[in-house]
């Protein structure tokens, strides 16, 4: 039997970082088995639903390289992929399990319900829920006679259909991740599956299309477990076999302490969502780790290790390397503490790697009037170990795109003086010689000239560094030389000597 998983997102609002996190789980374990990743869109809430989010999933996954191999957009055999495009198939579900007494009819009002809890809260009793034992006062199939109920149906009174759990029996199933997991169904209520619209709920379309589309293994958060036993039942019921199952740990604050939100990141400062989002309903507009200058194949690899790893040290893995190493035996059951730092970390890590075009290319992006700076490449490797983000290089490289204005005053009183004017002025002559140079060839240059009376470097190299870019610490010093040009190094001396004498 070949794998196959689904990505089952609701499309009510931006996908968050934990969702990127399962459809990427849902992801590597597919391509590690040679199975097929499914992206589905459970839309049956209509009153949940939000103009765009749809896009936004896609559009979000299709950055961090989660590709679906069936799913709305790309189609597949066991499609349509959008539930609200598949409404007609899940009722005759929910009428089968009727016929078989698994499931009833119930035509309780919203005051009925609210009276029923009531009632019982008055008379102390904790659980009001909807179930084995108070289905017998309500106003169901289970109570009113066949011929009420026909009636009833037949005068368009609205009903839905609930599912009929066992009154005390434990269900039972294996998490690939938490092991044995039981649950007694006396704590569990009778579930509507079906809507006085016709429209399933969440549970039975779930379960129906896990079916359907032969989804093998149900790779969801941990939010999802306590819907799993309710699952588990309607898989029997219907007599189908249950996919295996896999409830990923919850991601926590970076201290923690409970669940990582949207108001704890954006109270401490960080995105949570893959890409920038425009809130349709509250207008509130959203910053994402990619506009946040974080690269797709960083984030990827910050976010796989969030709750899974492989064992040993290492942390850096390329996208075949984590597809290669991924199980579900290695997700731990913990949840996962969110630490920004340890994103930026990865993100750096990855910059070290990428080549000089590439970043010269993304900073033209960033900042258009950089365009047609043929420095930009050799300017990015002389910056990409300095920095964090890509866009960070406007600043941190600021001298080479414009002559310095002030300079570093703590680093002039110290290391200006009239010797160090003296050798500044000599070495840019003796440079002035050629075109160009490169960073090995200028420090031969410097050296050389320095050794002809023995004046020491460090005598002159900090006022070099402070009239070639204002500051006192920085890229390597000849390989600014060698971008900058032995003109530009020149008229910079003269004029940092203008302007400090
Ligand atoms: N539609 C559910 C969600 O929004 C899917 C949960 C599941 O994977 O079963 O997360």
């Amino acid at each position: 039997m070949s794998v196959r998983v689904r990505f089952a997102p609701s499309p009510t609002g931006a996908l968050h970082i934990g969702g990127v996190r399962t459809a990427l789980y849902n992801y590597l374990f597919a391509k590690k088995n040679n199975g097929t990743f499914i992206l589905r869109i459970e839309d049956t809430d209509r009153t949940r639903f939000v103009e765009g989010a749809e896009a936004y999933i896609e559009k979000s996954l299709a950055w961090a390289g989660i590709i679906p191999d069936e799913g709305p957009s790309v189609g597949g055999d066991f499609g349509p992929y959008r539930q609200s495009e598949r409404r007609d198939i899940y009722s005759k579900y929910a009428q089968q399990l009727v016929a078989e007494g698994k499931a009833y009819y119930a035509f309780d009002t919203s005051e009925e319900l609210d009276a029923m809890r009531d009632r019982l809260t008055e008379a102390g009793v904790v659980n009001t829920q909807y179930n084995a034992i108070t289905r017998m006062q309500m106003n169901n199939a289970l109570t009113l006679s066949k011929e009420e109920v026909q009636v009833k149906i037949e005068s368009g009174e609205p009903y839905v259909v609930r599912i009929k759990m066992p009154r005390n029996e434990d269900i039972r199933f294996k998490d690939e991740v938490r092991g044995w997991v039981v649950v007694n169904s006396a704590t569990l209520d009778d579930k509507v599956l079906l809507k006085s619209d016709g429209m399933p709920t969440y549970h039975l379309a779930n379960i129906v299309d896990d079916h359907l589309m032969k989804i093998t293994h149900v790779i969801r958060g941990e939010e999802w477990l306590p819907s799993a036993p309710l699952h588990i039942t309607l898989y029997e019921y219907l007599g189908w076999e249950a996919p295996q199952m896999a409830h990923l740990p919850l991601l926590l604050k970076p201290d923690g302490n409970g669940k990582l939100s949207k108001r704890a990141a954006d109270k401490l400062g960080f995105p949570i969502f893959p890409l920038n989002w425009n809130d349709p309903q509250s207008g509130e507009q959203s910053k994402g780790f990619k506009e946040n200058g974080y690269l797709p194949e960083a984030f990827v690899n910050f976010l796989a290790l969030l709750g899974w790893n492989p064992g040993g040290e290492q942390e850096i893995f390329s996208g075949e390397e984590l597809i290669d190493l991924f199980s579900l035996e290695k997700i731990n059951k913990a949840g996962a503490k969110f630490d920004i730092e340890k994103a930026k970390w990865f993100n750096q890590q990855y910059l070290k790697q990428i080549s000089n075009d590439e970043i010269a290319a993304k900073l033209v992006e960033l900042f258009p009037d950089l365009k047609g700076n043929d420095l930009l490449p050799e300017i990015a490797h002389s910056l990409k170990e300095r920095v964090t983000f890509i866009e960070e290089m406007k600043v941190a490289g600021q001298f080479y795109f414009e002559r310095p204005t002030v300079y570093n005053e703590k680093m002039v009183k110290k290391k200006w003086n009239e010797l160090a004017v003296e050798k500044l002025q000599g070495f840019a002559k003796e440079l002035s010689k050629q075109e160009s140079v490169k960073a090995d060839e200028a420090k031969t240059i410097f050296t050389e000239y320095l050794a002809q009376d023995e004046t020491p470097m460090g005598r002159v190299m900090p006022a070099l560094r402070l009239s070639l870019t204002g500051e006192g610490g920085g890229p390597d010093l000849m390989h600014i030389i060698q971008i900058l040009g032995p003109q530009e190094v020149a008229d910079r001396i003269a004029l940092a000597v203008e302007r400090l004498n």
